[in-house]
């Protein structure tokens, strides 16, 4: 299979090599759509603040991805869980389930958690191996493209619980990229009243003003000089 192997800080190589086991637990997935996350890019370039977790490469970056399954291990497999041809979506955060923190619901601080693209290879491939467990089905009806972007709609989702909009409010979204187009969308639909996006790029700002949600775009704040 071919597969973007990155080696080090700014060192990334497209080679050929085997398409990988698949063990016990393991699920082989095909890869339709992949996700550039902003943790992809500072490990590229090494600004990572918690550094690239194996070191240097070889590693397939990528977290983010849908595909199609195209192995399925025996655990999965005598579960009946999956089989292939199974449309599916990652959850990149692949936990133990057995260590103290699992048992106690907390699987987000897992010793032992497994992040494919970060701590075992990603997406970044043809193929890619996930735990079963880490693995959903996509509905019939929702492609692979929109499939990839579930993960950093998750985050989203997450972040917007955590502020409690009340109908209404006045909400400001720093940042246009993808998260913050996905932030803009959900704050309306919560009923928001006025948002403003504060972003640096004009393409990005004008996607947002043509999904119709934005009411203000700041491009460049002025932060007054109070000293
Ligand atoms: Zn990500
Ligand atoms: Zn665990």
């Amino acid at each position: 299979m071919k597969a973007q192997v990155f080696y080090e800080v700014e060192k990334i190589i497209l080679e050929e090599i085997p398409i990988p086991e698949v063990i016990d637990i393991d699920i082989l997935v095909k890869i339709e759509n992949v996700g550039i996350c902003g943790s992809d890019i500072t490990y590229y370039y090494g600004l990572s603040p918690v550094g690239t977790p194996m070191g240097k490469g070889p590693l397939f970056l990528g977290h983010e991805f849908s595909g199609e399954v195209v192995k399925v291990g025996k655990v999965p497999k005598s579960l009946d869980l999956f089989k292939e041809g199974y449309r599916v979506v990652v959850n990149p955060v692949q936990h133990c389930n057995s260590c103290y923190t699992c048992a106690a619901g907390q699987t987000h601080l897992c010793k032992k958690l497994s992040v494919p693209g970060v701590t075992t290879n990603g997406g970044f491939a043809e193929y890619c191996v996930s735990k079963y467990t880490g693995l959903f089905k996509l509905p019939d009806d929702t492609s692979y493209k929109k499939g990839a972007f579930t993960e950093p709609l998750t985050c989203a989702v997450n972040g917007m619980k955590k502020l409690d909009i009340e109908p209404g409010q006045f909400v400001t979204i720093f940042g246009a990229g993808p998260m913050g187009q996905m932030m803009v969308q959900m704050a309306k639909s919560i009923g928001a009243g006025k948002i403003a996006l504060i972003g640096t790029r004009d393409y990005r700002q004008e996607i947002a003003k043509k999904m119709g949600q934005i009411l203000y775009l700041i491009q460049k704040i002025k932060i007054p000089n109070t000293m």
